[in-house]
């Protein structure tokens, strides 16, 4: 198969990024392991942020400085103001497209305020915002026709030296393994804070294996000890309740009732602060009680659900007990403001990518819109690519098809999702919201271990048709390699600094505050900082 622009993965960041290359009238493909209407992002529920014209109090360079001092000083202020002078302009594009944004009285696009930010300035669609943003993406690349592929799993790049022509996939349905050549490539793929299984709000397919993959190939990684630990997922279900929620004015109280900070500071403070208390064998609670009824039917409907279908509790009556998981990547693979990894063709956009902006700490509502304007980017770039690229069918390729064979005929079997959850819980407890030398050197010690174990391994169901355990015996080995990448640039950077906490350096140190990044020289991860400008 051939396209000019192929797109891996039909988030919020692909389906952006496949609207703006169609533009061009050049052919487009998108490729993912699921359906475009079931990505991470549609999980998406607070908002997305940006300065409107009918913004009250508000200005772009308030904007830039939340998201700037957010970061701890490790985002360029440059890729930052870009950002944040485009927002009104995006927000505009999806209000045209049909996103149906929730209004005030005047019928303007209504806002709230996150954590962390000084003005109201998150645009909100009810409390199901991505949902609404993805669906309405896909509408459109429907309309435009743009073509796609479900349920095929992204096994590797096609890769010549330097330059990557295309990428291998696994056709979920048939186990059959196919090639697609493209002259551009964007890998718009998701986050890793999946890996952190049954400690995470991010659904199961959010897995890094294409960021693994990416690595392998030559594209550097960056800043991937930073993993935001959102503050309030429901216990026991690890759902989350949006930060909208508190925005709205819900408390955070301990088991006396008291509150104990305030509920709209960053996410790594806060979380930290919920932490503490557990660790200390309390419970935490979110409390919406005081809050009007109808503000919550209306703001929050979906919260109330959540709590209700996983907890069985009703928030306009009862304390919601909650604790802080695993929730964002702000590290990924280092990108430049055009959304150009260090690979030549490939350009990566959304939670994949590492592009400057939310340095050690994102802003809630800055992901939705880093999604989609870094998704743009990345289509106008890999557009902007055509002309020196060019299709490279003979490239010789490993071998996939007989990898997956190997793989089902070995004796070896383990039991994936056992496996998965042990993974999850050891990155929770060694590599969580707070960490240290010890803890993590063990982790490393286990995830070898685990590495070496998964090298034969196989899964008890053998069959070609819709094998899911296949699928996910991939994922595990990938996700795997990328917790020892974590893993390693956590040990790396001794201090601590946003959601990356060391309770052996607990403070932040001038001579850490740049970049780490990580890359693959002779078999052999190589990290470095580098200063951000
Ligand atoms: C519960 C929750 C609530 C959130 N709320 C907000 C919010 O209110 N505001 C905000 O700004 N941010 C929010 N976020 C963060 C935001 O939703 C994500 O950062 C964003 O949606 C990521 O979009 P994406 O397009 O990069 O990736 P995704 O939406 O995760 O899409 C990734 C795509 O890649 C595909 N893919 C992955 N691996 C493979 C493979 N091997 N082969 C083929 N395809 C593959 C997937 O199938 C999918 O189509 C929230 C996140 C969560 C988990």
């Amino acid at each position: 198969m051939i396209s000019d622009v192929l797109v891996i993965g039909s988030g919020g960041a692909g389906l952006s990024a496949a609207l703006e290359a169609k533009k061009e009238n050049v052919k487009v493909l998108v490729v993912s392991k699921a359906y475009p209407t079931n990505s991470q992002t549609c999980q998406a529920q607070g908002g997305i942020n940006a300065v409107l014209e009918t913004t009250k109090n508000d200005s772009v360079e308030d904007f830039i400085e939340d998201t700037f001092i957010a970061s701890k000083n490790i985002a360029s202020k440059n890729s930052i103001k870009k950002m944040c002078e485009t927002s009104e302009d995006i927000i505009t594009w999806l209000d045209e497209i049909a996103v149906p944004f929730s209004r005030n009285e005047d019928s303007d696009i209504a806002q709230r305020k996150f954590g962390g930010t000084t003005k109201r300035r998150t645009c909100y669609s009810s409390d199901y915002t991505g949902l609404k943003i993805l669906h309405t993406l896909y509408d459109q690349c429907i309309k435009k026709e743009i073509e796609f592929l479900n349920e095929y799993f992204f096994l590797d790049f096609i890769k010549e030296e330097n330059s990557i022509h295309g990428a291998i996939f696994l056709n979920i349905q048939s186990a059959e393994v196919v090639k697609i050549f493209a002259k551009s490539v964007i890998l718009a793929s998701g986050g890793y804070a999946g890996i952190y299984e049954g400690f995470t709000t991010n659904s199961n397919m959010t897995t890094a294996e294409a960021i693994v993959k990416a690595y392998k190939n030559g594209a550097k990684l960056s800043n991937l000890e930073f993993v935001q630990f959102h503050p309030t997922a429901i216990k026991g279900s690890n759902t989350l309740i949006s930060e909208s929620a508190r925005a709205e004015g819900a408390y955070l109280v301990d088991t006396k009732g008291n509150r104990f900070i305030d509920e709209l500071s960053t996410r790594d403070e806060v979380a930290r602060a919920i932490t503490k208390k557990l660790i200390n064998k309390e419970e935490v609670y979110l409390d919406l009680r005081h809050i009007d009824t109808k503000l919550i039917d209306e703001l929050l409907p979906q919260e109330k659900i959540l709590a209700k279908t996983f907890k069985d509790i009703d928030i306009t009556k009862e304390l919601l007990p909650i604790v802080s998981v695993a929730h964002y990547s702000m590290g990924g693979i280092l990108c430049d403001e055009e959304a150009k990894s260090s690979l030549k063709n490939l350009f990566v956009c959304g939670e994949c990518a590492q592009g400057n902006i939310h340095g050690a700490n994102r802003l809630g509502g800055n992901s939705l819109l880093e999604i989609i304007y870094l998704g743009k980017k990345a289509g106008m770039s890999a557009v902007e690519n055509l002309k020196d690229s060019s299709i490279k069918e003979e490239i010789e390729v490993e071998d996939y098809q007989s990898y997956i064979e190997e793989i089902l005929s070995s004796t070896k079997v383990v039991n994936v999702l056992t496996l998965k959850k042990e993974l999850g819980e050891k990155l929770f407890y060694h590599l969580g919201v707070f960490r240290n030398k010890k803890e993590m050197e063990e982790l490393l010690e286990y995830l070898n271990k685990l590495e070496t174990s998964l090298k034969t391994a196989t899964i008890e169901d053998k069959s070609k048709i819709y094998n899911k355990s296949l699928i996910e015996l991939l994922e595990l080995k990938e996700a795997v390699y990328m917790a020892k990448l974590i893993t390693k640039s956590a040990l790396s950077r001794k201090e601590s600094r946003g959601a990356h906490f060391r309770t052996d350096y607990d403070k932040s140190l001038s001579s850490f505050e740049k970049r780490s990044v990580i890359s693959l020289k002779e078999n052999v991860d190589e990290l470095t900082y580098e200063d951000v400008v």
